[in-house]
């Protein structure tokens, strides 16, 4: 076996993204829904290595499926939590050579956002957001996840990443995720993305 799926500090204080996404809604998504995806993936794992050691019997199918859901929400989580940063901080006009490469592949910023937002907006029940770079065509492309695992994009690295789970904003916004999403574009971490875009270029 290899080492376990850990639970990843936040890298600020829960009521640091307020007013945007209040502690309350931190507090829970953090402490109680990742940590949940971490002990899910840990123990899909679990189940594989006594499966195969003839301790239990599985339906390996149910538990590789288990295995995805749980581990697609502890690594988008991960990421998520670094998209953000502190409101004042974030958010705002994007720079650096993402902004060029985002103006480039969507025609400007604005379209840009709308797209993405759409993108978020339309997610079918639970699901994700996503910009990535795809190497072989050399552009930025959109992707939705439904859950934590479906429509993924295989093998394309990620640069920005949005949870439209109702738990990632119901406590705040109830049933307006419209709101919730205009919100969000104040506390992304623009630094963070232009890191991420430098790496998946290389
Ligand atoms: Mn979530």
């Amino acid at each position: 076996m290899g080492k376990k799926y850990e639970l990843p500090k936040l890298p600020y204080d829960y009521n640091a993204l307020e007013p945007y996404i209040s502690e309350q809604i931190m507090r829970l998504h953090h402490d109680k829904h990742h940590a949940a995806y971490v002990n899910g993936a840990n123990a899909a794992l679990e189940k594989l290595e006594k499966a195969r050691n003839g301790e239990i019997q599985v339906d390996i199918k149910a538990i590789l499926r288990d295995y995805s859901f749980n581990f697609g929400g502890h690594s988008l989580h991960s990421l998520f939590w670094t998209n953000m940063a502190p409101a004042g901080k974030g958010g705002g006009k994007v720079g650096g050579k993402i902004a060029d490469r985002i103006n480039k592949d969507f025609g400007s910023f604005d379209k840009f956002k709308a797209q993405f937002s759409d993108t978020a907006k339309t997610v079918e029940g639970s699901g994700w957001a996503l910009l990535l770079y795809d190497k072989e065509t050399d552009q930025l492309v959109l992707t939705q996840i439904e859950k934590h695992n479906s429509m993924h994009l295989a093998g394309l690295p990620t640069l920005l990443t949005l949870d439209v789970f109702e738990h990632a904003y119901y406590l705040q916004y109830l049933n307006d995720r419209a709101k919730y999403i205009e919100n969000w574009w104040n506390v992304v971490n623009w630094d963070d993305v232009e890191q991420r875009f430098s790496k998946a270029m290389h």
